[in-house]
This record gives structure tokens, sequence and C-alpha cells, in this order.
């Protein structure tokens, strides 16, 4: 049998609005309702960002221990990811809701250019990030937008700044950083497999590019990422009803590749990440 496929959902992330998707879950109850919706269409990581009331990004730790709770009650099992993002904060507040101990936590380890400005990761924050995860025990997921970021993280996985399986997703489609291309991608599972033998890897196609990404990531035997931060639509005529409508595509995808989908508990036997005791 092949190797079973991790979904992630990205639920929410900090940029698209109810103007743009009304779909898209803001709220802390909406976003545990669509999280519930996708986790039983076979998503077992939830990628997660909180927003303020006005749909600003936030990075609140009272707003990610509402939305744990949350998801921990009505999605037993699922993977809780919080990002670490740039977007819902600066500095160390970015990782403000480490102590709340998640599952994992997006990590990236270099900087680049975003749609509309630069993505800052200094080494000194990279190498703070880092430490707290290993403090409370979370299992970084290292967003690669760029291949000097796999040598990077490889290195950190070397030297015991990020212990066991190495986990990273390569991010492709953001506008003035890695564009979609099949031959970097290529190398870059190339590139992550020699430098760490047992790597997992995962990849995340940025807007329309959403379901070329799962399509290669699932034909390549990664695992892959959907969901609304990432893209609003299913295709250029049509939103997307809901999280789990897109996380259907990529179940649809994996039958159409013979890859089962993992449920939550090879989700983290894969991914090393047990269940932590409430
Ligand atoms: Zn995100």
């Amino acid at each position: 049998m092949s190797k079973p496929c991790i979904i992630c959902v990205a639920i929410t992330g900090s940029l698209p609005t109810k103007e743009n998707n009304p779909a898209v879950p803001v709220t802390v109850a909406e976003q545990v309702e669509s999280t519930h919706e996708a986790f039983e269409a076979g998503a077992t990581i939830c990628h997660a960002h909180v927003r303020n009331e006005d749909q600003s990004p936030s990075s609140d730790p009272e707003k990610f221990a509402r939305l744990k709770e949350g998801l921990e009650k009505h999605c037993p099992g699922m993977i809780i990811q919080f990002s670490t993002g740039g977007r819902s904060g600066a500095g160390k507040a970015r990782g403000g809701m480490l102590p709340l101990k998640p599952d994992m936590a997006s990590l990236s380890v270099g900087s680049n250019n975003f749609p509309t400005r630069v993505y800052e990761n200094p080494p000194e924050l990279v190498d703070w990030l880092a430490a707290e995860m290993r403090t409370y025990s979370i299992k970084p997921e290292i967003e690669a937008f760029d291949l000097s970021h796999i040598h990077q993280a490889a290195a950190m996985n070397r030297d015991g700044r990020i212990p066991g399986r190495l986990y990273v997703q390569f991010v492709m489609g953001v506008k003035n950083a890695m564009p979609v291309d099949k031959d970097v991608f290529d190398y870059y599972i190339k590139t992550v497999e020699r430098l760490v033998p047992d790597v997992e890897w995962c990849a995340a196609g940025i807007g329309r590019h959403q379901l070329t990404i799962n399509e290669w990531s699932i034909a390549a035997g990664g695992h892959t990422r959907t969901g609304l931060e990432d893209n609003i639509r299913l295709d250029k005529d049509r939103l997307a009803p809901s999280n789990a409508a897109l996380v259907k595509r990529a179940v649809e995808l994996c039958e159409k590749y013979g890859r089962p989908i993992a449920d939550w508990k090879m989700a983290r036997e894969i991914l090393q990440i047990p269940l932590k005791a409430a």
C-alpha cells in the first residue's frame, strides 16, 4: 500500500476577509466549526492564525487559547499548529502563544520578500522561536520559501536546534518569492531528502496554484496543504464554499494517485507527535 498523505488545512490566515469570501472563519467559534468540517472531510493538521474583531491579524495568546480549547473539544486527536508567521505580530510577539503548547507551530528559518514587504526572520529571532518550541515540546513545521531555508532547516536539525524528525513545507506562489516551478519543486524534494534522509515534507501553493501544488505533492509522495488562508476559490468563477470543500479536492487527488488519507493517529505517528495530556 502506498504511503498515507497528511492533509493540512490552513483555515484563516492573516489576509483574506469575509469581503473576499464569506466562508473565511474569523471568530474563534467560526474557526472551530470550519475546522470541524475540514477534519471530518479528512484534514488532520489545523494551521491557524487568529483575528481581531475587525478581521485584522492578531497575536493575542488569549484567542489562541480559546481556539485550542475549542479544537481539542470538537476535533479530538487533530494536530493543532499555530502560526508564528510575521503578519500577525513583530519580534517575540510572534511566539507569545507558544507557552500554550500546541502540537506544532510554523517556523520560518530565513527571510525573503512578500508581496508588499520583506518577510524578516533574523537569525536571533529564528533561534529564539526554535528554543521556545523545544521548551514547550512543540514540533516545528519549517516554512521553506526558498532553497536556502531547506539548507538552514537541515543544519538546525543536525545541530539539535530542531530535534526529531524534520518536517518541511515548501511554499510556492507567493508574489515576489519562489514561484510555482516544477523543476524547483523536484529539486526541493531531491535536496531535502539528500540532506535529511528521514525527512517528511509537505507543500502549499498560493492562490490559483493551490490545486497544482496539491497534485504535485500527492503524486510525488509528500503531504499537502490546502485551505482558505492560501486560496479562496474553487476555480476562476467560483468561491470555495468552505475549508472542507478545499480539503475534499485534496482527498480526491489522493484517490486519483492511490494515496490513503492519514487519519490523526497515522499523522501523529508519521510526524512523531504524541498526544499531549490536556
Ligand atoms: Zn499561515
